[in-house]
């Protein structure tokens, strides 16, 4: 994979390539799934398009993704004026500076990565002014690591709570990046107490708050974060390749 010759930058093989990768990881989805005693169809798939060209994520338009996800409001605006999600919604990901809080509500579908009331309040305040509700997450720093953002999960009840009372929002769950793992399992017990805190977060049915998504799991633990109770995963190099490489199109 490695030589250069296995790269090339024909359309037609890199959407082959694309469409493959996703029956691939379907097909793993629905293994994980059934092991954990899930049905699959309850397990929507995030194809994450960051530093995704728009010509590619268009080749990808019609695998039936339930969203897209990208990490930078600029690059999600971007590429939805130019068309290239069809009409697959596309999710926030990635932390949300305040001062871009005004350009994607309303925008994007979902906006996972909510980590403070502070945050929530531009939110809820700029879907009112736009007489919409926003749906969100909480991202929940689950390895209490100072480089990543997301609450602090002995915070994340009290959080919800505290939106709960916010207007134009809905809490629609949680979202977690794990620690990097050597091996995917290894990330195992970081998805279960992720669990266990959306189900006790569920079980307080606070207004506004309907808990029906946990987002977890990408390309090298999605597998894991099913066997855990994940019910979205967010995919990206192993559905477009390596974010450094230009194409993964092999000549065979
Ligand atoms: C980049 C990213 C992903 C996807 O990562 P892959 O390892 O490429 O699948 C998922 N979630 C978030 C928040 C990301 O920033």
């Amino acid at each position: 994979m490695d030589d250069p010759r296995n790269y090339r930058t024909d359309p037609g093989c890199l959407k082959d390539v694309i469409h493959e990768n996703v029956a691939r990881i379907r097909e793993r989805i629905a293994t994980a799934a059934a092991l954990a005693g899930r049905d699959p169809g309850d397990i929507s798939l995030v194809a994450v398009s960051k530093s995704v060209d728009s010509g590619t994520v268009k080749l990808s338009r019609d695998c039936g993704f339930s969203a897209y996800g990208e990490n930078r409001v600029q690059e999600l605006l971007a590429k939805q004026a130019d068309g290239a999600y069809g009409n697959t919604p596309v999710h926030m990901i990635g932390t949300l500076q305040t001062n871009k809080v005004g350009k994607v509500v309303g925008k994007a579908a979902l906006i996972q990565s909510v980590d403070s009331f502070r945050l929530a309040g531009m939110i809820s305040k700029r879907a009112v002014s736009l007489g919409i509700v926003q749906d969100i997450l909480l991202q929940v720093n689950i390895g209490r690591e100072s480089t990543k953002g997301g609450v602090d999960p002995e915070f994340a009840d009290e959080l919800a709570a505290m939106i709960s009372g916010l207007e134009g929002i809905k809490l629609r769950g949680l979202m977690a990046i794990p620690p990097a793992a050597d091996v995917s399992s290894g990330n195992m017990k970081y998805f279960s107490e992720m669990y266990k805190l959306f189900v006790d977060i569920r079980a307080k049915k606070y207004d506004n708050v309907s808990m029906d998504i946990l987002s977890m799991g990408m390309s090298g633990d999605f597998e894991a974060a099913i066997a855990e109770g994940s019910n979205m995963v967010r995919i990206g190099s192993a559905i477009f390749g390596p974010r450094d490489k230009k194409y993964i199109c092999h000549e065979g």
